[in-house]
């Protein structure tokens, strides 16, 4: 199969996300005086509200502060009613972006399925982090328009997100269109939900029923597969 559009997803796809968030909010902890068994709630929260915006019961741009405020409520932290929830959120924001890397490959491989094809990013996410991330990575010398929910008020597995991707890159047909991800949930539903093709990042190898059109275990692998 050849594709003439593909359409990526960033967190977990693209770059690294566990390692910058994981960077950040150790940062952001010893701000606020709270050690390392606050990570794992702090993710718990984190899973939780994401299900929400993908849900649809929560806006991507309430889940900044909320997670912290969570935080800092379940740990019974003394400076809970405060601004603390806001600050540590920006702080933990730009900590997000500090810390984008690509996975190793990734931008080689980008080099390498970009060329004379039409690329869009689609991502949930908040608006600022991922502008940031964008312009720190240079994202902008492989794609030709960007998606993010935070932005938008839609979130991936609703299809209007990426219909509005493909607007942006004046693509009306989705017969050479292929939405790759790492999340069967937000990039694969929506994808087909969008009527283009898909192509799950399944860095684990576990799963064997992924109703995705393709399923790669290594970036690498979308060089031969788009053609
Ligand atoms: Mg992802």
């Amino acid at each position: 199969m050849s594709y003439q559009t593909l359409l990526f997803d960033l967190d977990h796809t693209l770059i690294d996300s566990d390692l910058a968030e994981a960077r950040s909010l150790s940062q952001v902890l010893s701000i606020a005086g709270l050690d390392d068994t606050a990570i794992d709630r702090y993710r718990a929260i984190n899973t939780q509200l994401w299900s929400e915006v993908e849900a649809g019961t929560r806006r991507p741009d309430e889940v900044k502060v909320e997670r912290f405020r969570r935080l800092l409520e379940q740990t019974e932290h003394p400076d809970r009613e405060s601004d603390m929830p806001k600050r540590l959120a920006d702080r933990f924001a730009s900590g997000l972006v500090e810390h984008a890397e690509f996975y190793p490959g990734a931008s080689a491989v980008l080099d390498a399925v970009t060329g004379g094809r039409r690329v869009g990013l689609v991502t949930n996410g908040i608006g600022a982090v991922q502008r940031g991330r964008i312009a720190r990575l240079g994202l902008d010398q492989w794609f030709g328009a960007f998606a993010i929910s935070g932005e938008l008020g839609v979130s991936k597995p609703d299809p209007e997100i990426i219909d509005r991707c493909l607007a942006d890159l004046n693509i009306s047909e989705r017969h050479s269109v292929v939405m790759i991800g790492d999340s069967l949930t937000s990039d694969i539903a929506g994808g087909r939900a969008a009527g283009v093709d898909t192509c799950w990042v399944d860095r684990s190898g576990g799963v064997v029923e992924h109703g995705a059109t393709h399923r790669v275990t290594a970036l690498e692998q979308l060089v031969e597969l788009v053609g």
